[in-house]
């Protein structure tokens, strides 16, 4: 589901009377402008899970547990249900992605897939393109662990056709998804595959 980093003021009142406790708090640690965004992320959390579980948005709640601080941010649950979502944002757009039992991951980047950026791995930096900065967004978000995995440890590898993320040393092993981005924005998005 596609929509942008900030809600309108109808959509932001709205949200408001249902945010959690822990979405309240974080929401207040943060500075204005990364609220704004951090609320819309979970109003379009909301509004996927209501359409994939057929329930009024008002009745769905998103939580999450950072690894690094225990805030409610990053891989996304919605409580009562086995459904996890990620979320991102860049520039003028965010998207929510969704799936039933299995872990995530969802990244977009304003730009050209095949623009080079600069990434830092141990001590020094490399070139990469954006889409395969996004590949390694979308896989470290479904592991939870974010960007506290270092870029060299996902391995990005292709079979059949497929394209599949996995973090070295973990047992997940993610399958992209491919999906449609609007015009100038790079998307990678990624669920959990089951073993076997
Ligand atoms: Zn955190």
């Amino acid at each position: 589901m596609w929509g942008t980093p900030s809600l309108t003021d109808l959509q932001h009142q709205s949200l408001l009377p249902y945010l959690s406790q822990t979405e309240e708090s974080r929401s207040l640690s943060l500075p204005p402008a990364l609220a704004k965004r951090y609320l819309a992320g979970r109003f379009y959390a909301r509004k996927l899970a209501s359409e994939i579980l057929q329930q009024d948005w008002q009745n769905i709640t998103p939580a999450a547990q950072c690894a690094v601080c225990g805030g409610d941010h990053g891989a996304i649950s919605i409580r009562g249900s086995d459904l996890n979502v990620s979320v991102a944002y860049s520039g003028d757009h965010a998207v929510a992605f969704a799936a039933h039992g299995r872990k995530v991951g969802i990244d977009i980047e304003s730009g050209h897939p095949s623009e080079e950026r600069q990434v830092g791995i141990l001590h020094s930096t490399t070139s990469i393109t954006l889409q395969g900065w996004c590949d390694y967004e979308a896989v470290v978000k479904a592991d939870g662990r974010g960007i506290l995995i270092d870029f060299s440890d996902v391995e990005i590898s292709e079979r059949d056709g497929e394209k599949y993320g996995q973090v070295r040393g973990s047992a997940e092993i993610y399958a992209f998804i491919p999906l449609e981005a609007p015009a100038g924005v790079v998307v990678s998005a990624v669920i959990e595959t089951l073993p076997g």
